[in-house]
């Protein structure tokens, strides 16, 4: 017992859990080391959502939702969405693939899987140490905590993994405090923005209250001029929720980033909301054209189109009362609702985080390279996917990564390899 390797893993989410595992597994004594009472918070506040924990697109596809694909795509091959998957039936957890091919565990939550987890952790001997934040780094590579009581001491470990999560949802534990320290210690980080987030719309006083929480049906989302291609980009189809103060759903997020360039320069952006994706605007023409005389133009468009009143009023909110009589017009119309957007949701009410540790910090293996010996993983790393599983996948991929880098660094003591930013971008 004694001659064990020792390992920390700083951040008791997703990736540090299953880098906790690998390295268990590797021999080593490890010790989790998280702020709050207990780990995994975020983890079940995704189980709410059904935990979608990865797709089962081809590999290709997969990767492509990635922002940094060329770097992203040897760490998810890995341990990739089979890899995960048969990770999750092992703890009892078989999972099955829904709507558009997402993947979820049976029981649609995340605590069986967490418990059965953890259960797990705790036979390979790893130890938990919860209320214990981690403050910095001390002399000679060590890790400073805070304990429970609030005081301070050092750690050494032989290889630590620190997968601190970003900054959304902070009341779930990870704020994205240690920015702040590690750009203290030199180590570059591109801002913390909301990724998957809702964005605001200056909505009439009536149309919130009318029609908050009301889902509008089968739309596909675009940016500004860009075409809406639902065949090639199934991600901005959908449903989106019109909530009090903008709209929230997959196919807002899906063009967040979008969104927030447009914000960045011009300070709005317009959303294009095709209302009937499935058709042409010749096809809606001609439905349109059928238009009985006494017909207003609210029961017109419900009438030949299907179109819900929330979606009528989401058009008068877009370009005001006056709409088009002309069945061609109206079409087009219909095709590109133009929105304006004046605003991102704020990053604590987003699902997940872009930006992070910048990718020149790191080797292949997730090592920092101005801190040899530390890895990092999970969200905390400069990188951004949709919904859809893709978010949780990449925390364990990256998790095991680091594990695997922890664990060849403290048994080779090999120097940091090349960035990983020199091969692929
Ligand atoms: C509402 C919601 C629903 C989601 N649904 C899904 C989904 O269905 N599918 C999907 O793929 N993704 C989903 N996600 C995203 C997914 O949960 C995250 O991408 C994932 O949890 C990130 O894992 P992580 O381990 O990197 O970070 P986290 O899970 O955030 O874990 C980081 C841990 O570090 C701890 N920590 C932070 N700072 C310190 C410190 N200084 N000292 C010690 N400990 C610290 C935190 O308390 C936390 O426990 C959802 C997110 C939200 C908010």
């Amino acid at each position: 017992m004694a001659d064990r390797p020792t390992a920390s893993i700083v951040g008791g989410g997703p990736a540090g859990l299953i880098a906790a595992e690998k390295l268990a597994r590797d021999g080593f004594a490890v010790t989790v080391f998280e702020h709050k009472p207990s780990v995994g918070r975020k983890f079940l506040l995704a189980g709410r959502g059904g935990l979608n924990l990865t797709h089962t697109e081809p590999f290709d596809e997969f990767v492509a939702h990635y922002d940094a694909t060329g770097w992203m795509a040897p760490l998810l091959a890995t341990f990739g969405p089979d890899d995960l998957r048969a990770w999750s039936a092992g703890l009892g957890e078989d999972t099955f693939v829904g709507s558009s091919g997402r993947v979820f565990p049976a029981s649609f939550r995340a605590t069986p899987l967490l418990r059965a987890w953890l259960r797990r952790l705790d036979e390979l001997g790893v130890v938990f140490a919860t209320r214990h934040r981690w403050r910095g780094w001390g002399d000679e590579g060590a890790h400073r905590f805070a304990g429970p009581d609030g005081s301070e001491f050092d750690v050494v470990a032989d290889a630590t993994v620190m997968a601190l999560g970003g900054a959304s949802w902070p009341r779930v534990g990870s704020d994205g405090g240690w920015v702040s320290v590690f750009e203290s210690a030199g180590i570059t980080v591109t801002s913390l923005r909301p990724a998957n987030a809702g964005v605001v719309v200056d909505w009439s006083a009536a149309f919130a209250e009318r029609f908050a929480g009301q889902p509008v049906k089968n739309v596909a989302v675009s940016v500004g001029g860009a075409a809406v291609d639902g065949d090639e980009r199934s991600d901005v189809r959908g449903d989106v929720m019109v909530t009090t103060s903008g709209l929230e759903g997959g196919p807002v997020y899906a063009v967040g980033r979008e969104v927030r360039a447009e914000l960045d320069a011009s300070g709005g952006c317009t959303l294009m909301i095709d209302l009937h994706p499935d058709q042409t605007v010749e096809q809606l023409t001609e439905r349109l054209a059928k238009r009985r005389p006494k017909d207003s133009v609210t029961t017109w468009l419900r009438r030949s189109l299907g179109l819900h009143l929330v979606a009528v009023n989401l058009i008068r909110e877009a370009v005001g009362a006056r709409l088009p009589a002309d069945p061609g017009r109206m079409a087009e119309l219909v095709k590109r609702v133009p929105l304006s957007i004046v605003g991102s949701m704020p990053i604590d009410r987003a699902i997940s985080t872009a930006g992070g540790v910048a990718l020149d910090e790191l080797d292949g293996d997730l090592m920092l390279r101005r801190r040899p010996g530390t890895f990092v993983a999970g969200e905390m790393i400069d990188w951004e996917a949709p919904t859809g599983g893709y978010l949780l996948q990449a925390s364990f991929s990256t998790g095991v990564v680091a594990a695997r880098g922890a664990s060849k660094w403290s048994r080779g003591g090999r120097e940091p390899s090349r960035s990983l930013t020199d091969d692929d971008r």
